[in-house]
């Protein structure tokens, strides 16, 4: 593939704040575009970050029929070598995401080969610093101007990225769930499984609703019984219940993290029970009860890991045991992170240098 390269006339990598990145607050000086002309990927390109052209019948805005992705460029602490982390799982779901929204796919050597062109063109805006990294959008909407409701006959296909602090910067402290039982996120048969971005448009009431509520994220639940948990927020979960780990399964409501995965395949490999199957709120309840919940954890590119502190269902709060600094959430955060910075050794093929 050949990219044409427009570069930005002047750098505005000194509008970084010097404190608190926040999540995507502000984008780097490039960002890479190329069209699906009917047939085929055409124009690839980088050229400055900034406003683009869209036609007002665009079937994305009407329609929702859009997909990303979400991955990031991290740099080593020791080496100062810049590090994506597995980003052909990414590839592999953005292709998986494609299908389910009829979007023509983008190939995976071209998705990595795009994001590394870009990555090293804008190598500077990759923080140095334990919890900030180079957060990467690839967006793929459908841009032709109909209203027809069918799959559109042409696509954009664009990369921006973003410098950025973890997502939830508090310490170690853990969130604050509400398990909605009346607003669902998915439903069988439905885009749950996919990344799209309908599925977090449908989010934003209820969303809304709980933040002002002093929740830090939602809990879903099944769309057909509200019984089963789903994910948190936008993130997977985890239980340590005795000596098993319980993760719902990917049963096409859930979106199948890279996180997630990553974190199955790390602890399965410190020998812990791992059981991918439905859990209900009844069922993490009881468990506490009884004293078998160890603790929660959410899973995800943006935070990583996260604690769950307190889980609100039903009009009662469940208090989860502590997680201090030994807790295998704490253990696996730092696992997962140093493979991301290239501070211990990658024996999974799951880090792409950038050069
Ligand atoms: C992206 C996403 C996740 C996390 O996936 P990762 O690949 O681990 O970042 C979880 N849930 C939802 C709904 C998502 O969109």
């Amino acid at each position: 593939m050949h990219i044409d390269i427009q570069q930005a006339s002047v750098s505005r990598i000194k509008e970084i704040p010097d404190g608190d990145l926040g999540f995507g607050r502000i984008f780097s000086d490039h960002m890479f575009s190329m069209d699906w002309s009917g047939d085929t990927w055409i124009e690839p390109r980088i050229h400055p970050y900034g406003p683009i052209e869209i036609i007002p019948s665009a079937l994305a805005l009407h329609y929702g029929q859009s997909v990303f992705e979400g991955l990031k460029a991290y740099r080593g602490p020791t080496d100062d070598r810049i590090r994506l982390f597995r980003p052909h799982s990414n590839a592999q779901r953005l292709k998986a995401s494609c299908e389910r929204l009829c979007i023509p796919c983008v190939s995976p050597d071209i998705f990595l080969e795009a994001i590394r062109e870009l990555v090293s063109i804008d190598c500077a805006w990759v923080p140095h610093g334990p919890d900030c990294s180079l957060y990467i959008r690839p967006l793929l909407f459908g841009s032709e101007g109909t209203l027809a409701v069918r799959a559109a006959s042409t696509y954009r296909f664009l990369i921006i990225t973003a410098p950025v602090q973890e997502y939830f910067n508090r310490q170690g402290q853990g969130i604050y769930l509400k398990a909605e039982h009346r607003f669902t996120r998915a439903s069988p048969g439905g885009t749950g499984g996919a990344k799209t971005a309908g599925n977090y448009a449908a989010t934003l009431q209820p969303m809304s609703d709980s933040a002002g509520a002093g929740f830090d994220q939602i809990l879903w639940l099944d769309g057909v019984e509200h019984r089963y948990v789903e994910e948190a927020g936008q993130m997977n979960i985890f239980f340590h219940l005795g000596d098993t780990i319980v993760t719902p399964d990917l049963s096409g409501t859930i979106l199948p993290g890279i996180t997630r995965d990553t974190a199955l395949t790390i602890l399965r490999e410190w020998g812990y029970k791992i059981e991918e199957r439905r859990i209900s709120m009844d069922e993490v309840i009881t468990a506490s009860k009884t004293g078998n919940l160890r603790e929660a954890f959410g899973a995800g590119t943006a935070a990583v890991v996260v604690p769950i502190d307190r889980i609100h269902y039903l009009g009662q709060d469940l208090q989860l045991p502590q997680a201090g600094n030994h807790s295998l959430c704490q253990q696996l955060y730092q696992a997962i992170t140093e493979l991301q910075f290239g501070v211990t050794q990658d024996n999974h093929g799951w880090s792409v240098l950038v050069d």
